[in-house]
Formats: structure tokens, sequence, C-alpha cells
């Protein structure tokens, strides 16, 4: 987590309190994608360990991590894959149950979006018990892709998310944490 950059980031996040529902803090990280050279220092961070890997495909989770990946996807000169939420796919997809912080949902993503043995980079913005990231490790394994690493902007370790993620040989990339929920 040592960064190369003078912009702090975590201070460009904004947290809201309460929010979606009383007892969570919500770490919007809308405020830094509006930020212009805090949103380059934010992407450039985030791939800096994969520059020297083979990358096919970046899979960003709707829909923070559709920004972030996209991004990522253009600076490691890859392509993106969209993992969605339920339903919202146009062609054939499977899917996979997962567990957020705050609920319960099912991500997708198409059948066809991956080769067998694709090196791929897994984004999202945050990383908090981990639920939605395995669920997308899952779905890219059964696509059998390489799932290659994981890069999260925010981390909150008190939820355990990395952890979970190393118990599925994983190795995860963040760049800023906030302790609590
Ligand atoms: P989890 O599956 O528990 O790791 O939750 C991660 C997903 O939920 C990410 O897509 C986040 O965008 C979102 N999320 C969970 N907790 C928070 C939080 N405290 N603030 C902002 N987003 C969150």
């Amino acid at each position: 987590m040592t960064l190369k950059t003078d912009i702090d980031l975590k201070s460009l996040v904004r947290t809201i309190p309460d929010y979606p529902k009383p007892g969570i803090m919500f770490r919007d990280i809308t405020t830094l994608f509006g930020h212009a050279s805090g949103f380059r220092a934010c992407v450039e961070e985030l791939v800096r360990p994969f520059h020297d890997q083979r990358v096919e495909s970046v899979a960003g989770i709707e829909a923070r991590g559709f920004i972030l990946g996209g991004a990522a996807a253009d600076r490691l000169r890859c392509g993106f894959v969209p993992i969605r939420k339920k339903g919202k796919l146009p062609a054939k997809a499977i899917g996979q149950d997962y567990e957020l912080e705050y609920g319960v949902d099912v991500i997708e993503i198409h059948e066809d979006a991956i080769s067998a043995g694709e090196p791929v980079l897994l984004v999202d913005d945050l990383i908090a018990t981990g639920g939605t990231a395995v669920a997308a490790i899952k779905l890219l394994r059964r696509l059998k892709a390489e799932v290659i690493g994981a890069a999260f902007v925010i981390d909150l370790p008190d939820l355990g998310g990395l952890a979970r993620l190393a118990e599925l040989g994983v190795e995860c990339h963040t760049l800023i944490s906030f302790d609590g929920e």
C-alpha cells in the first residue's frame, strides 16, 4: 500500500454516515472520481503492480468498478469485461449469488466474455466483507479464467475481505483503508 503519488487520495473520498442504512459509513468515491488529478493518480496507482504481468482483460464490478475498470483496462492496453447485477446483460450469462454488507444479490457475466486460461484482473472500488469479489472470482473461474489478482481503491480491513480472497489464492492490491465499517 505504499503509494507513489503525492495526492492524498483518502482525503478525496467523502464519508456519508448512516447510508444506505443506519450504522453504515458509506465511502463515497464519486468525489475522488470528480477530482481530475486525484482520479488520474488513483488509476495509475491501481494498475501499477500489473504493468509487468500479462493481463488480457480487466473485469469490473457494477457500477463503480466499471469506471475504474474501464480506465484501468485502457492503461493496461487490454479489454474490459463487465460483471453486472442480475438481468442487465443482453446475451447469455451465468450468475452467482453474493452477500453484501447490506443485503443479498446476484451478479452475472456473459458466458462468452472470457476464454479458457485468459489472465484477468478483477477491479472494484471497495472491498468490505469480500462477498461481491468472491462471487466475481467464482464467475470468472467458472469461465476458466486465470484470475491474476484483484485491485480495489478502498479496503475496510475490519470486515475481512482481503483474507477471504487470500483463501481463494487471489492476491489483492489496495490503495487506502478506513477502520471500522
Ligand atoms: P463486500 O461484498 O461486502 O466486499 O462489499 C463490496 C461492494 O459493496 C462494493 O461494490 C462496494 O462498492 C459496496 N460497499 C460495501 N460497503 C460499502 C461502504 N461502506 N461504502 C461504500 N460502498 C460499499
